[in-house]
């Protein structure tokens, strides 16, 4: 089987996989309890608590600190910003149209209970057009949400620019960096954002655990309750071992980025190139090809075609990959994204996602595209 659906998870890295082992021998107890042995768990804790935040570019050094609250993962921390973040203040959520259903499912939740919320719009490229949330900013607002870059097509979305807005008029900003983490550089400070969502499981790290990164001083009202755990923020008893699982993927993912982003991005050419070279662009088109992307992400549409049929043709011959957010993979709803995109109907109905990871080889990628095509042939006939 050839995985080429890493956008959905990734496989754990083998030295991930073996500090957890060490972690879990090492007899970690609970953080919370005051005896020696939940002391030293707790000193642990912290320590990788502050490696993550030092690797994001977050600040722990100055009394005003920045904050890692840990949750069960990307789509928790994702419900918790939404829910949470600007405290008690009033007024009106803004997120844009291409977010993953935890933000954009959570965002339709805070609409029945009676808050407005407001869509920015993409372009043809899948890129979040801002020009209208200055105007929109004067209407009080609680929170602005905008993900760094886009699950389905790789998109990377304009933030700084956003954040200068949002900065401007003292709104508090949440960006999803789930799948930049890794795949990009990524630094908390330099985005200027409020809040920022993180998930190991998108970078050879283990699912289970992920984090919300929140700025010093950025209100929080927590959704869950019933313990003093990360200053009652997020309760519940803490993980030594996912924790160090968490911060010894985002160290790899960080020191192999330079030479793995570069490997990612020829490989994801490669696929390109060879499909665009044997059908032709009418018959295959690159969704957001023409954005600023991440390296290892490619959204092909194959007019004419069904993707569930292809992806499970796919599946049959040896390659996995999907047919959108793998929330959304056992259903076949139509991706929001490439809809708000103004894609036709008929490029949705057979767009798949390929999405590489550092692991990923030449010689899988080669025999994939083989694949693909006498696949993408077969369902023509
Ligand atoms: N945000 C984005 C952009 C994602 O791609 C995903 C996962 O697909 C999530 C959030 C949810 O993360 P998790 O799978 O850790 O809940």
């Amino acid at each position: 089987m050839i995985y080429v659906d890493n956008n959905a998870t990734t496989p754990i890295a083998p030295e991930v996989a073996q500090a957890m082992a060490e972690a879990y021998a090492a007899g970690y107890l609970n953080p919370a309890s005051q005896h020696r042995p939940g002391q030293r768990a707790r000193r642990r804790l912290d320590d990788a608590r502050d490696t993550i935040l030092n690797l994001l570019g977050g600040e722990t050094t100055r009394f005003a600190s920045d904050r890692l609250i840990f949750t069960s993962g990307g789509t928790e921390a994702n419900n918790l910003a939404l829910f949470g973040l600007g405290g008690d203040r009033p007024g009106q959520v803004i997120i844009s149209a291409i977010e993953h259903p935890s933000i954009a499912e959570a965002a339709q939740q805070l609409q029945a209970r009676g808050t407005a919320v407001r869509i920015l719009p993409v372009d043809g490229q899948g890129v979040v057009q801002y020009e209208q949330l200055d105007a929109w900013l004067e209407q009080p607002t609680r929170m602005v949400s905008v993900m760094l870059a886009n699950n389905e097509t790789g998109a990377i979305q304009p933030i700084q620019q956003i954040s200068t807005i949002c900065r401007k008029r003292n709104v508090p900003l949440h960006v999803d960096a789930v799948q930049a983490v890794g795949k990009i550089p990524v630094s908390f400070e330099e985005l200027a954002a409020d809040a920022m969502t993180v998930s190991p499981h998108k970078f050879h790290g283990p699912r289970g655990i992920g984090g919300l990164i929140l700025g010093h001083g950025v209100k929080l009202n927590p959704t869950m309750f019933g313990g003093s755990q990360q200053l009652t923020t997020r309760p519940g008893t803490e993980s030594v071992e996912l924790a160090i699982g968490f911060e010894t993927a985002l160290r790899l993912a960080i020191e192999t980025l330079p030479e793995a982003g570069a490997k990612m991005q020829s490989l994801r050419n490669l696929l390109e190139t060879t499909l665009l070279e044997k059908l032709g662009a009418e018959r295959v088109c690159i969704n957001g090809g023409k954005a600023d992307r991440l390296p290892h992400t490619t959204n092909l549409a194959f007019p004419g075609l069904n993707r569930q049929a292809l992806v499970m043709a796919l599946d049959m011959v040896g390659v996995a990959c999907s047919s959108g957010s793998a929330c959304a993979s056992g259903s076949s709803e139509p991706s929001p994204t490439l809809l708000a995109m103004g894609l036709s109907e008929a490029m949705v109905a057979g767009s798949i996602r390929v999405s590489f990871s550092r692991f990923s080889s030449e010689e899988e990628v080669r025999e994939a595209s083989g694949r693909i095509l006498s696949a993408v042939n077969n369902l023509r006939r």
